[in-house]
């Protein structure tokens, strides 16, 4: 047994140091980026934020909104041929969706059928709870091989380590975050995990020295935790909980003492075993939680806050642009985030 003593900080453990600056609004601030892919060589431009492949929000109707702004939308394993054909904005949304598959044979399979007649799109998300067995890895270099030219991603992992052997199987993109998300019960099934932002600051390191990138996903709770997140190094930052509740999720709304709910659960919880498989097998325990969120109506009040957040961060540490936030970063350890007198 060994012991690591180094302390490791998740988003509540730091607030960004403010900094003299130059820029006099913050509508002037830039948030958008373009990256060109280390093995697909694709380019893409907009604002790095992503909807997680999560059941209510990795969903058709988010892609509509977030793709308004060039954002992308993870859409969820369920999304098939079929369920794809039905979507009439197809052709002028493709660019910022991305497809997701798990590892087994008959996700290769969908993912075969869905190219062979939408062989647009651009980014395949290889996404498993745990991205640190070989077999993951192995399965990574197969997609690699039949498809060189699509955007990979890979998750999800939390340390330098796995991001470069991940990169090194074939993935253009690294997904960061293993028990931090809103609806993720990981850490206390198992008593796994990594604090959030350390494991963004090291992977991202990890990764750009190899000419990769890297998603922080999951454990964002405000506009604040997304900046936090740019300014540790993430690339992209992928949002569940954040966007859950809204309209275009197309969740359905349930009323209780005279308020809307809709419901939003874990990808490996108890409510999405049952719904997608049948239920869960016996040697496996659900990892994830079911939850109820406020409605909150339509989408894209929730994306203007989060936007507004940002550029606001970047003009209290001096960053023209969200490419500089990182840059002009210094964190300050805190031991309360803010004042909550008035929070419930
Ligand atoms: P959030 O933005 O809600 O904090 O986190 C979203 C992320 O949580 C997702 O992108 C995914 O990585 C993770 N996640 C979603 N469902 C589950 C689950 O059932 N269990 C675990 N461990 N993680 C989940």
């Amino acid at each position: 047994m060994r012991i690591e003593e180094e302390l490791k900080l998740d988003y509540s453990d730091v607030l960004f140091r403010p900094k003299r600056s130059t820029l006099s609004s913050r509508k002037d601030v830039d948030l958008n980026r373009t990256y060109k892919f280390k093995y697909s060589r694709n380019e893409w431009s907009g604002i790095p934020i992503m909807a997680a492949n999560m059941d209510g929000v990795g969903e058709l109707g988010i892609a509509d909104a977030l793709s308004t702004n060039e954002m992308i939308t993870c859409l969820t394993k369920q999304h098939d041929v079929k369920k794809l054909s039905k979507y009439k904005n197809l052709k002028k949304n493709y660019k910022n969706i991305a497809l997701s598959i798990g590892i087994k044979k008959e996700d290769f399979e969908n993912l075969d059928k869905i190219l062979k007649e939408y062989s647009f799109f651009k980014f395949i998300c290889i996404d498993v709870a745990n991205g640190y067995s070989e077999h993951f890895s192995s399965f990574l270099k197969k997609v690699r091989d039949k498809y060189p030219t699509k955007t990979l991603i890979a998750g999800n992992v939390v340390t330098a380590d796995m991001t470069q052997e991940l990169i090194l199987s074939g993935a253009d993109i690294v997904k960061v975050g293993i028990g931090p998300g809103s609806v993720c019960t990981t850490r206390i099934q198992t008593g796994v995990g990594y604090p959030q932002l350390s494991a963004v600051i090291e992977c991202a390191d990890a990764a750009h020295g190899l000419g990769a990138h890297i998603i922080a996903d999951g454990g964002c709770t405000c506009p604040g935790d997304v900046a936090k997140a740019f300014g540790g190094g993430a690339d992209f930052v992928m949002l569940g909980g954040m966007f859950a509740g809204h309209d275009e999720g197309s969740g359905k709304i349930v009323k209780s003492n005279g308020s809307k709910y809709i419901e939003f659960y874990g990808s490996s919880s108890d409510t999405a075993n049952k719904k997608h498989y049948g239920g869960l097998s016996s040697y496996r325990s659900s990892e994830g939680r079911t939850v109820r969120v406020k409605y909150r109506g339509k989408i894209k009040d929730t994306i203007l806050n989060i936007l507004g957040g940002l550029r606001s961060s970047c003009t209290y540490v001096g960053a023209p642009s969200l490419k500089q936030l990182s840059k002009c970063t210094t964190f300050v350890r805190v031991t309360k985030q803010f004042n909550d007198t008035f929070v419930k």
